[in-house]
Parts: structure tokens; C-alpha cells; sequence
């Protein structure tokens, strides 16, 4: 089926990017691998396709089938999220041009701008994007991109889309939002004037904690094709079999992203009643400073919740007493995961940017998977107990 833009979400999910093979008639997607193909004559490709690093049609299914969910012109899959952040950077920036980047964002994308692309000559600036003040003062007259997470890992704060592409564009720069937590089934930022979206595919698009990898999807084509380029340049693709599974775990998304948020609502309701859990971060209860804000821009509320157990020692105890939660980084999958950021996943992010954005060693993150959510309770109410 070609992706009719009147089709729905749940629609385009299972649809968008592939129909059934016309030489065997396989409902799924063949995986193609393979680096080559064949010519008929010198420059006369016989299916279209010359060199796997340039196109594989696995992965053609994964892209199409991804601009479709965020509303793009252009998909391009990569090896990790990461490589898909860098494929940007590459694409759009050049040297002595400045970039103002969200003060919580995923603890790699800071590492690899500080300790890769500051030494290529990009500048950047980390500014709570959540303070549309504090943006707009950070917009420098060479600024050229603005990268944003909303909701943010694991503090959650929300930043305004619109607001900030409004303010981006005025400066002359592009708008990237990283849509890895919400995904397209919750949150589009196309729609709301972003330029750029990418994907660590690792989480919740493939959604079984068993594939690496990324993706960029723009609303631009000509921008959609330089980005596209860089697979072409310097290969950070993922192999077809990583593409088969991502888009085998897309067509589950919208089931898996309702049950993710129904789970997580009540877990966040019953870790606001309890006495060992302080600050209880999660954007659907009405005492999130920005829950407003993300009823208006996001459909639903998401699957991560972080709270404060009040000491790295209790931190630690509730995180290696849980049974079904598992002590693991990442996040995203069917099943539940627990961690400590402040030793985990943001132990690289220097203590002194950790007490500024709130980060505190107490802080416990959960991704809340779709097992039974009393089930999920008890096992956290039985670990929190411990301390
Ligand atoms: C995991 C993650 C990344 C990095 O993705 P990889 O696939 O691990 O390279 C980027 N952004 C966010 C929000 C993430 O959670």
C-alpha cells in the first residue's frame, strides 16, 4: 500500500514503505542481504540499486515507512541513534558555526559534541530549552541549529516545539528535536514547524531491546537529500536485518505506546503515594510544571517516569531489589527496566551539570514496559520497602 496521507496513524505503521513482494508475493519484506547488484549494461542497474551503502531495499522500506509516521519527506536510517545525530551535524554545519543544544539531553549526544565536533571548530551552548528566555538569549548571529529532547532523559521537562522553532528560524538556524522518547505516535514535530526529527530506533520503534540504531526524517526534501548523503559519504547505515526488525516492531507501535502510557500513569499515581519516593517526575500528573503544556503538544503522557528515592545508597537498594524491573541502562522496550542515571547512563555528565539540571544521586529512572501494571507495583512497592 502507498502511504495515502489521509490514512491513519495505526495504518501507516503496519503499511507505510512496503507491499507485498511481486515476485513471491511475501507479505513481509524480503531482508536483502546483500552489498551488491546487478547491471544489464555499464551504468544500467537492473532493479535500480548499485552499491548497499547507497540504498538496500530493506532499508528504502524502514525510511518510507518512517517519513510516513512523522509526517516527513524524507527518512534516512542509520547505524545508532548517535550516527543519526552526527549525519545532521554533518550535513547542515561547517566549521566556527554554533549550535544550542538542550541542558539535559541524552548524555552521549553531549559527549560527542564536546569531545568530537568542539574540536572541528562547532561552538555549542547548553541552555534549559523549557525557559524560551534562555533560548532566545542563547541565539548567537552564527548560530545555525538548535538540537532539543522534550521530554527530557530523565529529568522530563517539556520544551515548547512551535516556541522554539519560532525562535530558531528567527535567528536564522534549523530546529532538531530528538523524538526518541515520545515517538511519532505521541508527539510530531513537523507538525509543529521543527525541520528535523531523529530517532534512536534502539528504543521504543523497534521496541524489543534487540536492535541498535537511528533514523532523521525532515520535512524538507532538498535538506532530507543532503542528510541522505551522508550515508553515501561515510556509511553509518544499519545492515537489513537491523531494518527488518525495527519495522517489524513499528507495526506494534501504537498497541505497545497505549499500554506503555496506561502502565505508566499508574505507576506514577501510586509512586506519588508513596512515602519513600520524593519528586515524582512523570509529565502526566497535573504536578508536573509543564503538564499543560504537554497535554496541548504531546497525545499522551509516555512511559518513563523518574522520582527521587532521597540517597544514591537508597537509590541503589530500591534498583537491585526490583524482580520484574530489571537493573539495566536503555529504555523503550516491552519489558520494564530500572537505573540509577547519576552512576548509569549519566555518570559521564560532570557532577556540577548534574546538581544544576536537578540531576541528584538519589534519582531512580524507570522505563515502564507493558507487563501487568499490578504486577509492576507490587514489585516496586516490594523493593521500596528495602530502604
Ligand atoms: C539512546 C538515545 C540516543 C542514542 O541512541 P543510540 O541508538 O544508543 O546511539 C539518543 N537520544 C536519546 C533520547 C536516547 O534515548
Amino acid at each position: 500500500m502507498s502511504a495515502k496521507s489521509e490514512a491513519g496513524f495505526e495504518t501507516l505503521a503496519i503499511h507505510a514503505g512496503h507491499t507485498p513482494d511481486p515476485m513471491t508475493g511475501s507479505v513481509m519484506p524480503p531482508i536483502y542481504q546483500t552489498s551488491t547488484y546487478v547491471q544489464d549494461g555499464v551504468g544500467e542497474p537492473r532493479g535500480g540499486h548499485e552499491y548497499a551503502r547507497v540504498t538496500n531495499p530493506t532499508r528504502t522500506a524502514l525510511e518510507e515507512n518512517l517519513a510516513a509516521l512523522e509526517g516527513g519527506a524524507v527518512g534516512a536510517a542509520f547505524g545508532s541513534g548517535l550516527a543519526a545525530i552526527e549525519a545532521t551535524l554533518k550535513a547542515v554545519l561547517e566549521e566556527g558555526d554554533h549550535v544550542v543544544c538542550g541542558s539535559n539531553v541524552y548524555g552521549g549526544t553531549e559527549r560527542m559534541f564536546r569531545t568530537v565536533w568542539s574540536r572541528f571548530g562547532l561552538r555549542f551552548t547548553y541552555v534549559d530549552t523549557s525557559d524560551l528566555d534562555a533560548l532566545r538569549a542563547a541565539i548567537r548571529p552564527e548560530t545555525r541549529l538548535v538540537h532539543i529532547e522534550t521530554p527530557t532523559n530523565p529529568m522530563m521537562q517539556i520544551s515548547d516545539i512551535a516556541a522554539c522553532a519560532e525562535i530558531a528560524h528567527g535567528g536564522g538556524a534549523l530546529l532538531t528535536v530528538d523524538n526518541t522518547f515520545p515517538t511519532p505516535f505521541l508527539q510530531r514535530p513537523l507538525d509543529l514547524g521543527a525541520d528535523i526529527v531523529v530517532h534512536s530506533t534502539t528504543k521504543y520503534l523497534n521496541g524489543h531491546s534487540d536492535v541498535i540504531g537511528g533514523a532523521v526524517v525532515t520535512g524538507d526534501r532538498e535538506l532530507g537529500e543532503r542528510i541522505r548523503d551522508q550515508q553515501r559519504i561515510s556509511g553509518p547505515v544499519p545492515g537489513p536485518l537491523d531494518c527488518w526488525l525495527v519495522l517489524r516492531g513499528i507495526k506494534t507501535l501504537h498497541v505497545r505506546m497505549t499500554r506503555h502510557c496506561e502502565n505508566a500513569g499508574r505507576v506514577a499515581e501510586f509512586l506519588v503515594g508513596h512515602s519513600a519516593a520524593r519528586d515524582v517526575l512523570y509529565p502526566g500528573l497535573p504536578t508536573h510544571p509543564q503538564h499543560e503544556l504537554a497535554r496541548r503538544q504531546m497525545q499522551d503522557f509516555g512511559g518513563m517516569i523518574s522520582f527521587d528515592a532521597g540517597s544514591f545508597e537508597r537509590a541503589r537498594t530500591v534498583a537491585a531489589a526490583t524482580r520484574i524491573f530489571q537493573l539495566a541502562e536503555s529504555l523503550g522496550g516491552v519489558e520494564s527496566l530500572i537505573s540509577v542515571p547519576a552512576e548509569m547512563t549519566h555518570a559521564s555528565v560532570p557532577e556540577e551539570v548534574r546538581e544544576k539540571i536537578g540531576l541528584t544521586n538519589g534519582l531512580v529512572r524507570l522505563s515502564v514496559g507493558i507487563e501487568a501494571a499490578d504486577d509492576l507495583i507490587e514489585d516496586l512497592g516490594s523493593a521500596l520497602e528495602k530502604i
